[in-house]
Order: C-alpha cells, then structure tokens, then sequence
C-alpha cells in the first residue's frame, strides 16, 4: 500500500493542483467530449499539457516555394529534395486501378493540379481515391514532401498536406511561424491551432506565473505566459527561442527540485552511521591489495569516506567505465564500515556477478578475518539458514549477493552501507524503494548508507539530471598494466582469416568471445545463425583442441551460469553467445572478441560489448564483422569506435548521433522526459539549475519559508511527490 507522504509542502488553503491550467481540457472553446478522447491519446487531459503540447515544427512563409521555381528532375525516391509549396486546387480526379490488395474507388489513384500565380504542380496520392472531398476546387493547400517530376512537371507523391482556412491564410500572408503538431487520428492541424490559441487567450494571464521573480530576472527568463505564446505562436525565431529557454529552464529546475525532495524525503534529518575513515581493516586491506589505485579511485574513495564519516547518509553514485576498478573501491568502504562495526550488504543483478564479487572480495579481505558471505536465490536452505545466522548476529561484516538479500526474513544485526552494482537497471523511485527495505526502524534515526555503481559512461551533465538524487563520482581512468585494445572494422570476406587469427590466441593460452548482439525481430534468425556458427567452429581443425560453447536467451538460467562459469574457469575456450553477456563479468584471460552485425548498435552499445576483453596484461584484439554494404554513415560510426577507447567521449558522440533518448539503456521509468530541455547542450543551464534548487530546498521553499512567489511550484512538487509515493508503493 502506498504510505502518505510526510507532509511539508502544503501551506496553503490551496488544494494541490486546481490553478486554471489544471482545468480539464473540455473548459476549451470547441473541444467536445469526442474531441477530449482524442486528445487523452495524446495525454492532454488538461489545459496545462495543451500548453506543453509544443510544435514539432514550424512552417516559416520563407520556405514556401513558388510552384514555377519548383526544379524539375529525376531522381530515385528517397533523393527528392523536400519542398512545400502553398496553391488553390484547380482540379482533382480519381483514376487508374485500385492500390494492391484494395478495392474500389477509395483505393483508386487521386491527382490533384494545384495552382499559385507562378505555375503549377501536380501532387498524387496513390490508393488516395478516398481523399478526393478533402480538394475541392478553390481549397487553399499547403502541401509538403519530397519533390519529384513527371512528364517534365513537379510532382509530389503522397506529401504531407493541409487545407487552409482565410484565417490560416491571412495568418501566412504576415509572415508568422506556424506551428505543426504531433498529431493522432481523428484530430486535425487546424484544431489543435484553435485550441492551443484558445488555451493561451482563456486561461493564460499575467496571473499564472510559476516562477519567481527573483529567478527571472537573474537569468533574463521570459515570462510564462509569452513563453507559452512564444512557443505556439512565435512571431520570429528568437522569440520561439526564448520560449524555449524558459520553458527548458523550467524543466530542468523542476526535475531539480523533485529529485532534490526526494533526497530530502529520504534523509528525512537522518543520519548515517558515523564510520571510521583510517580503521585498521581499511588500512591493512589496501595495503594488501595486488595493485595501487589509481588516481581516480583514490579520488572517489575519498568522496565516499567524507560521505562515511560523518552527517545525513551518503548517496552516491560510482560512475565508471567497465573494467575501471570500482569493485575495489566498494570493498574498502566496506572495511570502513567494518571498522566501525556496522554490516555492508553488496548486490549485484545477477547471480553470476554475484559470484563473481564474493570471490574478489574474499580473496582481498578473507586474508585480514574478514568472513565474506554469499547469499543468492540459489543457496541451498541449510547454509542460508547458517549464513542468516551469521548475518543476524553480526558476526558476518559483509554479504553479497542478489536481490535475496532483500528478503523478508534477512535480519541484518546492524547493516550500515548498502552497495548496488550495475544500478542502470533501476530507476530513482525504485531505488527510493529498495532503500526504504534497508531502513530499520529499530535504529532510530540513523539508515543506511547507499553506494550506487554504474557502468554506463555518461556526461557529467547528463548523470547530474538523471540521478539528480545522488552525489557523483567519477573514474576515468583505466589501472595500469593492463594490456592495450586494439579494434578492428572488417568484413564478412575476411572471416577466415579472423578465425585463423582467433586460433592463435587460443593456442597462446587465450580465450575469446563471438557475440551476436540479439535484434528483437530477428531473434530466430540470429539463434539459428548463432548455433550454425558454433556448430562451424567446433568442427574447424584449428580450433579442434578447444571447446567452443553457446550461451543464449532462451537458455535456462542455470544453464547459462553453468556456460558462463565453466568459461571463466578456462575449460571454454571459445563462447558463441547471443545473449549480451553480463556487463559487470570479469574474465581477464578472454582477449579476443569478435562482434557480429555490428552495425546495428550505436557507439555506446558496441563499447559496453568490447568491455569483456583487455582486462588482462595481454594484447586484446576486438574485430568487427561488418555486413556488405554499409551506408557511409554506417561505416564513420564504426571506424570512430574503433579509434576511440574512452566510453565517456564515445556516449558523447553517440548523444550527438542519436539524441539523448537511449544511451545503453539509462532510460528510467517514473520520471517523464523532457520535452525541451537537453541536459548536454543545456549543460551550463543545468549546473546553474541544480545550485538554485539545492538553495531553495535548503532555504525551506517547501516548508512555506520563502513567500508566496514559491506557492505554484510548491504546489506541483507536492502533487508529484504523491504519484511518486503512489508509485513506490513504499511502506
Ligand atoms: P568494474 O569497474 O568494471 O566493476 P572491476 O572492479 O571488475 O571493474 O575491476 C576490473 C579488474 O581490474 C579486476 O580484476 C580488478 O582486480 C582490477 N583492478 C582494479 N583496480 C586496479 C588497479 N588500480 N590496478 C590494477 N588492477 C586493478
Ligand atoms: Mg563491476
């Protein structure tokens, strides 16, 4: 059941959420309750996300075309240049033979001749014929799409088009932008313009202000109200531009304040348990460890015991790429914590990890008395049942494990840091939950600290706005003595010589990794494909000596670990596998990896694959087996990975490529996107943002402490903070 949230922002008779933006959508001139159904698809149930309904385009009257300059050419479909052109229809008739697989004059060819007083062009809708009411002679169209020609005049196919009312018109003759909107059946252009116009006259007033002044004026912000006509109804560019800036401000400030809130609500004026910072088992274990730190690790190890050693719990997240040492440093934050005799709980995603992490972590502490458990859902019930016992009383300082150590009957005799692996698979709210499992209300007001590590190399900006609850570290650097990557971009033709390649190494004692990263659609295919080339390789007589092994989705889980660890421990020398191989696995003798279809992935999805190799002193080699005919840009993308090794410049460069949508799977739920706002082109916006709402949190603008200029926005946090309690479903 979902708790009430404590509750510290409501000061005033105000009920949360009732401004005259929060009005439903049908207060509108013009929107029925059909219309309101139409709009929910595209989740506008309110006048306020009408508002935040924005353009995704604008027509600018400069880019109409005159129908006589239209250039007249050849050329193959997707070469067409796309024009728009603005002309009256002088005619339209329905001809040829129905579209395949339909019947009839709707399916039937329309072509239509529009008109504008330099000439004219032909525009074709195939399968159209049910189009045919929509150009009436005399209708105005604005019609957009790649321009072809035929019998020596322009033509369009099937472009985007619009009939334009007088007002439109008239509106186009001024010169004004005019804004194009995501659309969905049964809602047209001209609507949605109507009602965005009726919006900003009906209920947008001077009134209706989020911010306050002081903010504004600090970063010359235009006000609500002009940045909402500014960016439906923009009279230049900079005007649109300056409504975007504020509106993206806006965003990024909220998100800021929530997940600031959040933090808060977390810390609720807890503490954490104060931990010794130069304690004997910290001291003894990192002077035993096999290697030095590097700088980046002793940095971050730094962050965390000033978080460790004293005030509100630390929340932290370890950035760094795979194979940079964050384990290590997890470790002595737990000898920390030992030596102030508090527990560390350390979980892992899967199983295997698991594992993996318990025999590190024993190796490097067993040999100072440290007893280091392992607890996962598949630890038989005798040694659970002693391994809880050790747990509860104390005696065990550190366990590892999977999502098991979050059971209902793990008792923890007094557990004082909490270290999560691979994090990007959880959202803010999730790990909001889990943490809220780790407090025990039996200790009064100290929790647990969190230490979050995460694989996932992303900008400074961009971990900033998605984990806005956390304090960030970062490890950049890779230890020394690890052997160099060399990366390869080949071809299907060279397979050959690359197994011959691949054999080499194994003969020198090396194992090696084929990956056939998994496509949705083509999960069969790759499976069969996968399987023959297993079946291949086990027969190749170079490879006759080494056993090659597959590993795919569709394997039961204790097949897989039971592939996986017999590959860790050298008895497979070559793995075929289908699956994405567990980022976090640590097996520094595989120095050879080849990568299927790698012109499928983005920059970052192919780096986190080259992360299983070059773990190890060895040379590691990471070859491409790229498809025939790559298109140019195909082929950039991978000679660019195969140039540059650092993950964090390779998610730079694959945000530019594709939008900061998805960077290897950091999109989280519970928190909506932002519809203007880009936290790496708006990087300098976002610090700014991220101080000022730190201040007003510390200066209690939730607590009613600053004046009324604060009571919207302490409005919508309240209102946000209670569907994110909903959604936690903590308590
Ligand atoms: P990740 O950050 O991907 O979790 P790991 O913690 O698994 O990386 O570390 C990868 C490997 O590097 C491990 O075998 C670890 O022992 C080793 N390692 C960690 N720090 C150093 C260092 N400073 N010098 C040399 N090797 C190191
Ligand atoms: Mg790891």
């Amino acid at each position: 059941m979902a708790r009430p949230i404590p509750d510290k922002t409501e000061t005033s008779d105000t009920p949360a959420g009732t401004g005259p933006l929060d009005l439903p959508v049908e207060t509108l001139r013009g929107v029925g309750s059909r219309h309101a159904e139409n709009l929910r698809r595209l989740d506008i149930t309110r006048v306020r996300d009408f508002l935040e309904h924005y353009p995704i385009r604008y027509v600018d009257r400069r880019e109409i075309v005159p129908m006589g300059e239209l250039p007249i050419r050849l050329a193959m479909p997707e070469e067409r240049p796309v024009a728009t052109v603005l002309g009256t229809v002088v005619g339209a008739r329905v001809a040829g033979k129905p579209a395949r697989f339909r019947r009839g004059f709707a399916a039937q060819r329309l072509e239509v001749t529009l008109r504008d007083d330099s000439g004219s062009a032909a525009v074709v809708f195939f399968g159209g014929g049910w189009r045919r009411d929509h150009f009436k002679d005399g209708a105005v169209i604005l019609a957009s799409g790649p321009l072809g020609a035929f019998r020596g005049r322009p033509q369009f196919q099937n472009p985007d088009y619009e009939i334009l009312d007088h007002e439109e018109q008239a509106a186009f003759h001024t010169g004004r932008l005019f804004p194009v909107y995501p659309l969905t059946r049964g809602l047209t252009q001209r609507q949605l313009r109507g009602w965005a116009a009726a919006a900003l006259s009906q209920h947008v007033k001077h009134g209706c202000e989020t911010l306050p002044q002081e903010l504004r004026t600090r970063y010359k912000l235009a006000p609500l109200h002009a940045a909402y006509s500014g960016i439906h109804f923009p009279r230049s560019g900079e005007e649109r531009r300056e409504a975007v800036r504020r509106l993206a401000f806006d965003e990024l400030f909220f998100d800021q304040l929530f997940m600031g809130a959040i933090r808060r609500r977390r810390e609720h004026g807890r503490l954490g348990r104060p931990c010794a910072t130069d304690g004997p088992l910290l001291r003894r274990i990192r002077a035993g460890l096999p290697f030095t730190l590097t700088g980046d690790q002793q940095g971050a190890l730094g962050e965390i015991l000033g978080d460790l050693a004293s005030g509100p719990p630390m929340n932290r997240l370890l950035q760094g790429d795979v194979g940079s040492g964050k384990t290590v440093v997890a470790l002595l934050a737990a000898a920390a914590a030992a030596d102030s005799g508090v527990q560390t709980a350390f979980m892992a995603p899967t199983e295997i990890l698991a594992e993996q992490h318990f025999r590190t972590l024993t190796g490097l502490a067993g040999p100072f008395g440290v007893d280091v458990r392992l607890l996962t859902g598949s630890t038989k019930t005798k040694a659970r049942r002693e391994i809880l016992t050790a747990i509860r009383s104390g005696f065990c300082p550190l366990v590892v494990g999977t999502h098991a150590l979050f059971q209902p009957d793990v008792a923890f005799h007094d557990l004082g840091l909490v270290v999560v692996d691979e994090q990007h698979r959880f959202g803010v709210l999730q790990r909001l939950a889990l943490w809220e499992k780790g407090v025990d209300p039996g200790r009064g007001n100290t929790t647990p600290h969190v230490l979050v590590m995460s694989a996932t190399p992303i900008p400074r900006s961009l971990a900033l706005s998605r984990y806005g609850d956390l304090d960030l570290s970062i490890i950049r650097e890779r230890p020394a003595g690890r052997g160099k990557i060399v990366t390869r971009v080949t071809e299907e033709s060279k397979r050959d010589a690359v197994y011959g390649y691949l054999a080499e190494r194994l003969r020198e004692g090396r194992q090696a990794y084929i990956i056939y990263p998994l496509v949705e659609e083509s999960e069969k295919s790759e499976l069969r494909a996968a399987t023959t080339m297993a079946k291949q390789l086990a027969r190749n007589p170079e490879l006759e000596d080494h056993v090659v092994a597959l590993l795919h989705g569709q394997m039961k889980p204790e097949e897989k670990d039971r592939v996986m660890r017999s590959f860790r421990d050298g008895e497979v020398g070559v793995l075929v596998a289908t699956t994405v191989i567990e980022v976090g696995i640590d097996v520094p003798n595989a120095s050879f990896l080849v990568i299927e279809h790698p012109e499928r992935y983005g920059l970052s999805q192919l780096h986190q694959l080259r992360g299983r190799i070059g773990r190890g002193r060895h040379t590691s080699y990471c070859v491409l087996v790229a498809g025939l005919d790559l298109d140019a840009e195909t082929r950039t993308r991978l000679e660019q990975f195969a140039a540059i090794d650092d993950g964090f410049e390779l998610a730079r460069l694959d945000l530019q490529l594709r939008g900061q949508g998805d960077v290897a799977g950091t999109r989280q739920s519970g928190r909506p996107a932002y519809k203007l706002a880009d936290p790496l082109r708006d990087e300098t916006m976002l610090l700014e943002v991220r101080a000022r709402a730190r201040e007003a949190l510390d200066a209690g603008a939730f607590d009613g402490q600053l004046g009324p200029e604060w009571e919207p926005l302490r409005r919508k946090l309240k209102r946000h903070l209670e569907e994110a309690g909903a959604l936690t479903d903590v308590g």
